[in-house]
């Protein structure tokens, strides 16, 4: 046999050159301590704030508390199988979640999973559930409205898109309805809905989501739950990965609505976590930054500039008060976050104007500007109709003489009360809202009884649409409500008011 040396040589050098060792330096930790949904780990020197941490069962979990000795560290799912000892490995990056269109129509939970038994979602791309917001110059100011299709809001605080409007009120004062009605009436208005359940009843949520896919809203909307049962890191991450899936639609020039239902609760699950991790307690037991919490949350809602491509997020956060205490440390923190609030309130709901929106109260610092002209034109008197009444209402409560223009006055608050009351899940386009607004502040309606207000005012609708379907077109395409429109109108209510009367009603 012939040795050729040069052959062997080159293939030894071959090889060395091709040599690839691939070595994995994981940096591991040991539980120390482990309980009540907290691990407390020694030896992850490196750790950075908010990492993902793995477990050797596989469970994740966030790396909240990084002291000098140990790293505390919440708990993304269920403790068994986790012991002291176990080793805990570092994965060098934030949380993230699933996002894209395969999500919509979905229920999942807050780490993105799905959660109503219909399979795996089908999304390709994930996103930090922490991102920072869009600065100054990457926004553009707030001018297209987002019409909740509910009057008294659309009227007298209207929402524009990338607004945060607080709604806030005591409990079963129809907080989530005002913002189930905000979704129901994006349909065919090209917003991805984000609904974020938080702390609430399993039960609750399913009824919502049922009547949800029963007005074919389930067709643009997200819901991300994390119920009472579930552990409090869950409902603590729940708002943020929601944002994420909305943001991914806003980043890529899309309009989205979110809602947070709700924050207070959201609060309470941070509270526990952090006394849990051992965190000093401030005022109410809340840690010290429980403001920022909140803030960099809602932060993230934007209108963004052309060059970032357009998109919005829209942020309805949701407050519950105790005895409608807003002074109370969370409302005013969210209070003074927002661009302003719509105040619920138990008295009027329970007396039977529902939505109890109390007027004097309630803000929209930003709206106006999102406001159509049409509907400016009209909704002006309407406020202060109604806060003269609100007014006159208790001073005249002792009275019994009137002279007649506080009579007036009064008789035409009871209507203007009358007109604004809305039932569930009916939503009046902005076209409707303007012409029965106009009815109502034009003094159409003080010679008919309270008790057939809204048939009048339903039965007015009909007869316009069915009559004079340019006065409606007019609206919705100009967006205006110029004085021959306002001239047709009145032939149109004047007309219609004959034939009402006429037929005995
Ligand atoms: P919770 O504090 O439990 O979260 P909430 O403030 O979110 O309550 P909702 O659940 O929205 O209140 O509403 C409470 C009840 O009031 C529901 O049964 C709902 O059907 C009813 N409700 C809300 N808004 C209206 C309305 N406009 N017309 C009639 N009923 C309403
Ligand atoms: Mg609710």
């Amino acid at each position: 046999m012939n040795l050729r040396p040069d052959e062997i040589t080159s293939i030894i050098k071959q090889q060395i050159e091709t040599y690839n060792i691939k070595t994995e330096i994981n940096e591991t930790g040991y539980i120390t301590q482990v309980g009540d949904g907290i691990a407390r780990i020694y030896g992850l020197d490196h750790c950075m704030y908010g990492e993902l941490l793995e477990f050797s069962n596989g469970t994740m979990g966030i790396a909240l508390n990084l002291e000098e000795d140990n790293v505390g560290c919440v708990l993304l799912g269920s403790e068994s199988g986790i012991h002291e000892g176990d080793i805990v490995k570092r994965t060098h990056k934030q949380a993230d979640v699933p996002v894209g269109e395969g999500l919509i129509g979905r229920v999942v939970n807050a780490l993105g999973e799905p959660v109503d038994g219909k399979g795996s979602a089908n999304a390709t791309q994930t996103r930090p559930i922490e991102y920072e917001a869009p600065g100054v110059s990457g926004r553009k100011s707030v001018n297209v409205p987002l019409q909740t299709g509910i009057m008294s809001i659309d009227s007298m605080f209207p929402i524009g898109r990338g607004q945060r409007e607080l709604i806030i009120g005591d409990r079963q004062t129809g907080k989530s309805s005002i913002a189930l009605d905000t979704i129901i009436n994006q349909k065919g208005k090209d917003v991805i809905c984000v609904y974020v359940a938080i702390g609430q009843k399993s039960s609750s949520l399913a009824k919502l989501v049922s009547v949800l896919e029963q007005h074919g809203a389930m067709d643009y909307t997200i819901i991300v739950s994390a119920t009472a049962s579930e552990p409090a890191p869950l409902q603590y991450i729940a708002p943020y990965a929601g944002c994420a899936m909305a943001e991914y639609f806003m980043y890529n020039g899309r309009d989205t609505l979110i809602v947070y239902d709700d924050l207070s609760k959201h609060a309470v699950a941070y509270r526990a976590m952090s006394l849990l991790l051992r965190r000093p307690p401030g005022r109410e037991a809340y840690p010290g930054d429980v403001f920022y919490l909140h803030s960099r949350l809602l932060e993230r809602s934007a209108r963004l500039s052309d060059e970032l491509g357009g998109g919005s997020m829209t942020a309805l956060p949701i407050i519950e008060t105790l005895a409608g205490d807003v002074s109370a440390y969370i409302p005013t923190n969210v209070i003074s976050i927002t661009d302003g609030q719509i105040y619920l309130e138990s008295e009027l709901f329970f007396s039977g104007i529902r939505p109890a929106v109390n007027v004097g109260l309630s803000v929209s610092r930003v709206g106006g500007a999102a406001q159509t002209k049409a509907m400016k034109k009209v909704s002006g008197r309407l406020r202060l109709d109604l806060a003269q009444y609100r007014e006159l209402e208790v001073f005249t409560q002792f009275s019994s003489e009137l002279d007649k223009s506080t009579k007036e006055m009064l008789e035409q608050g009871v209507r203007i009360v009358q007109t604004l009351k809305q039932p569930l899940y009916n939503p009046i386009p902005m076209h409707h809202q303007v012409m029965i607004i106009f009815t109502v502040t034009n003094k159409y309606l003080t010679d008919i009884p309270v008790a057939k207000v809204k048939d009048f005012e339903e039965q007015l609708l009909n007869f316009i649409d069915s009559q004079y379907p340019q006065i409606s077109e007019t609206i919705e395409t100009t967006k205006n409500f110029d004085d021959k429109t306002q001239e047709d109108l009145k032939t149109a209510i004047e007309e219609f008011k004959r034939q009402y009367n006429g037929t005995g009603d």
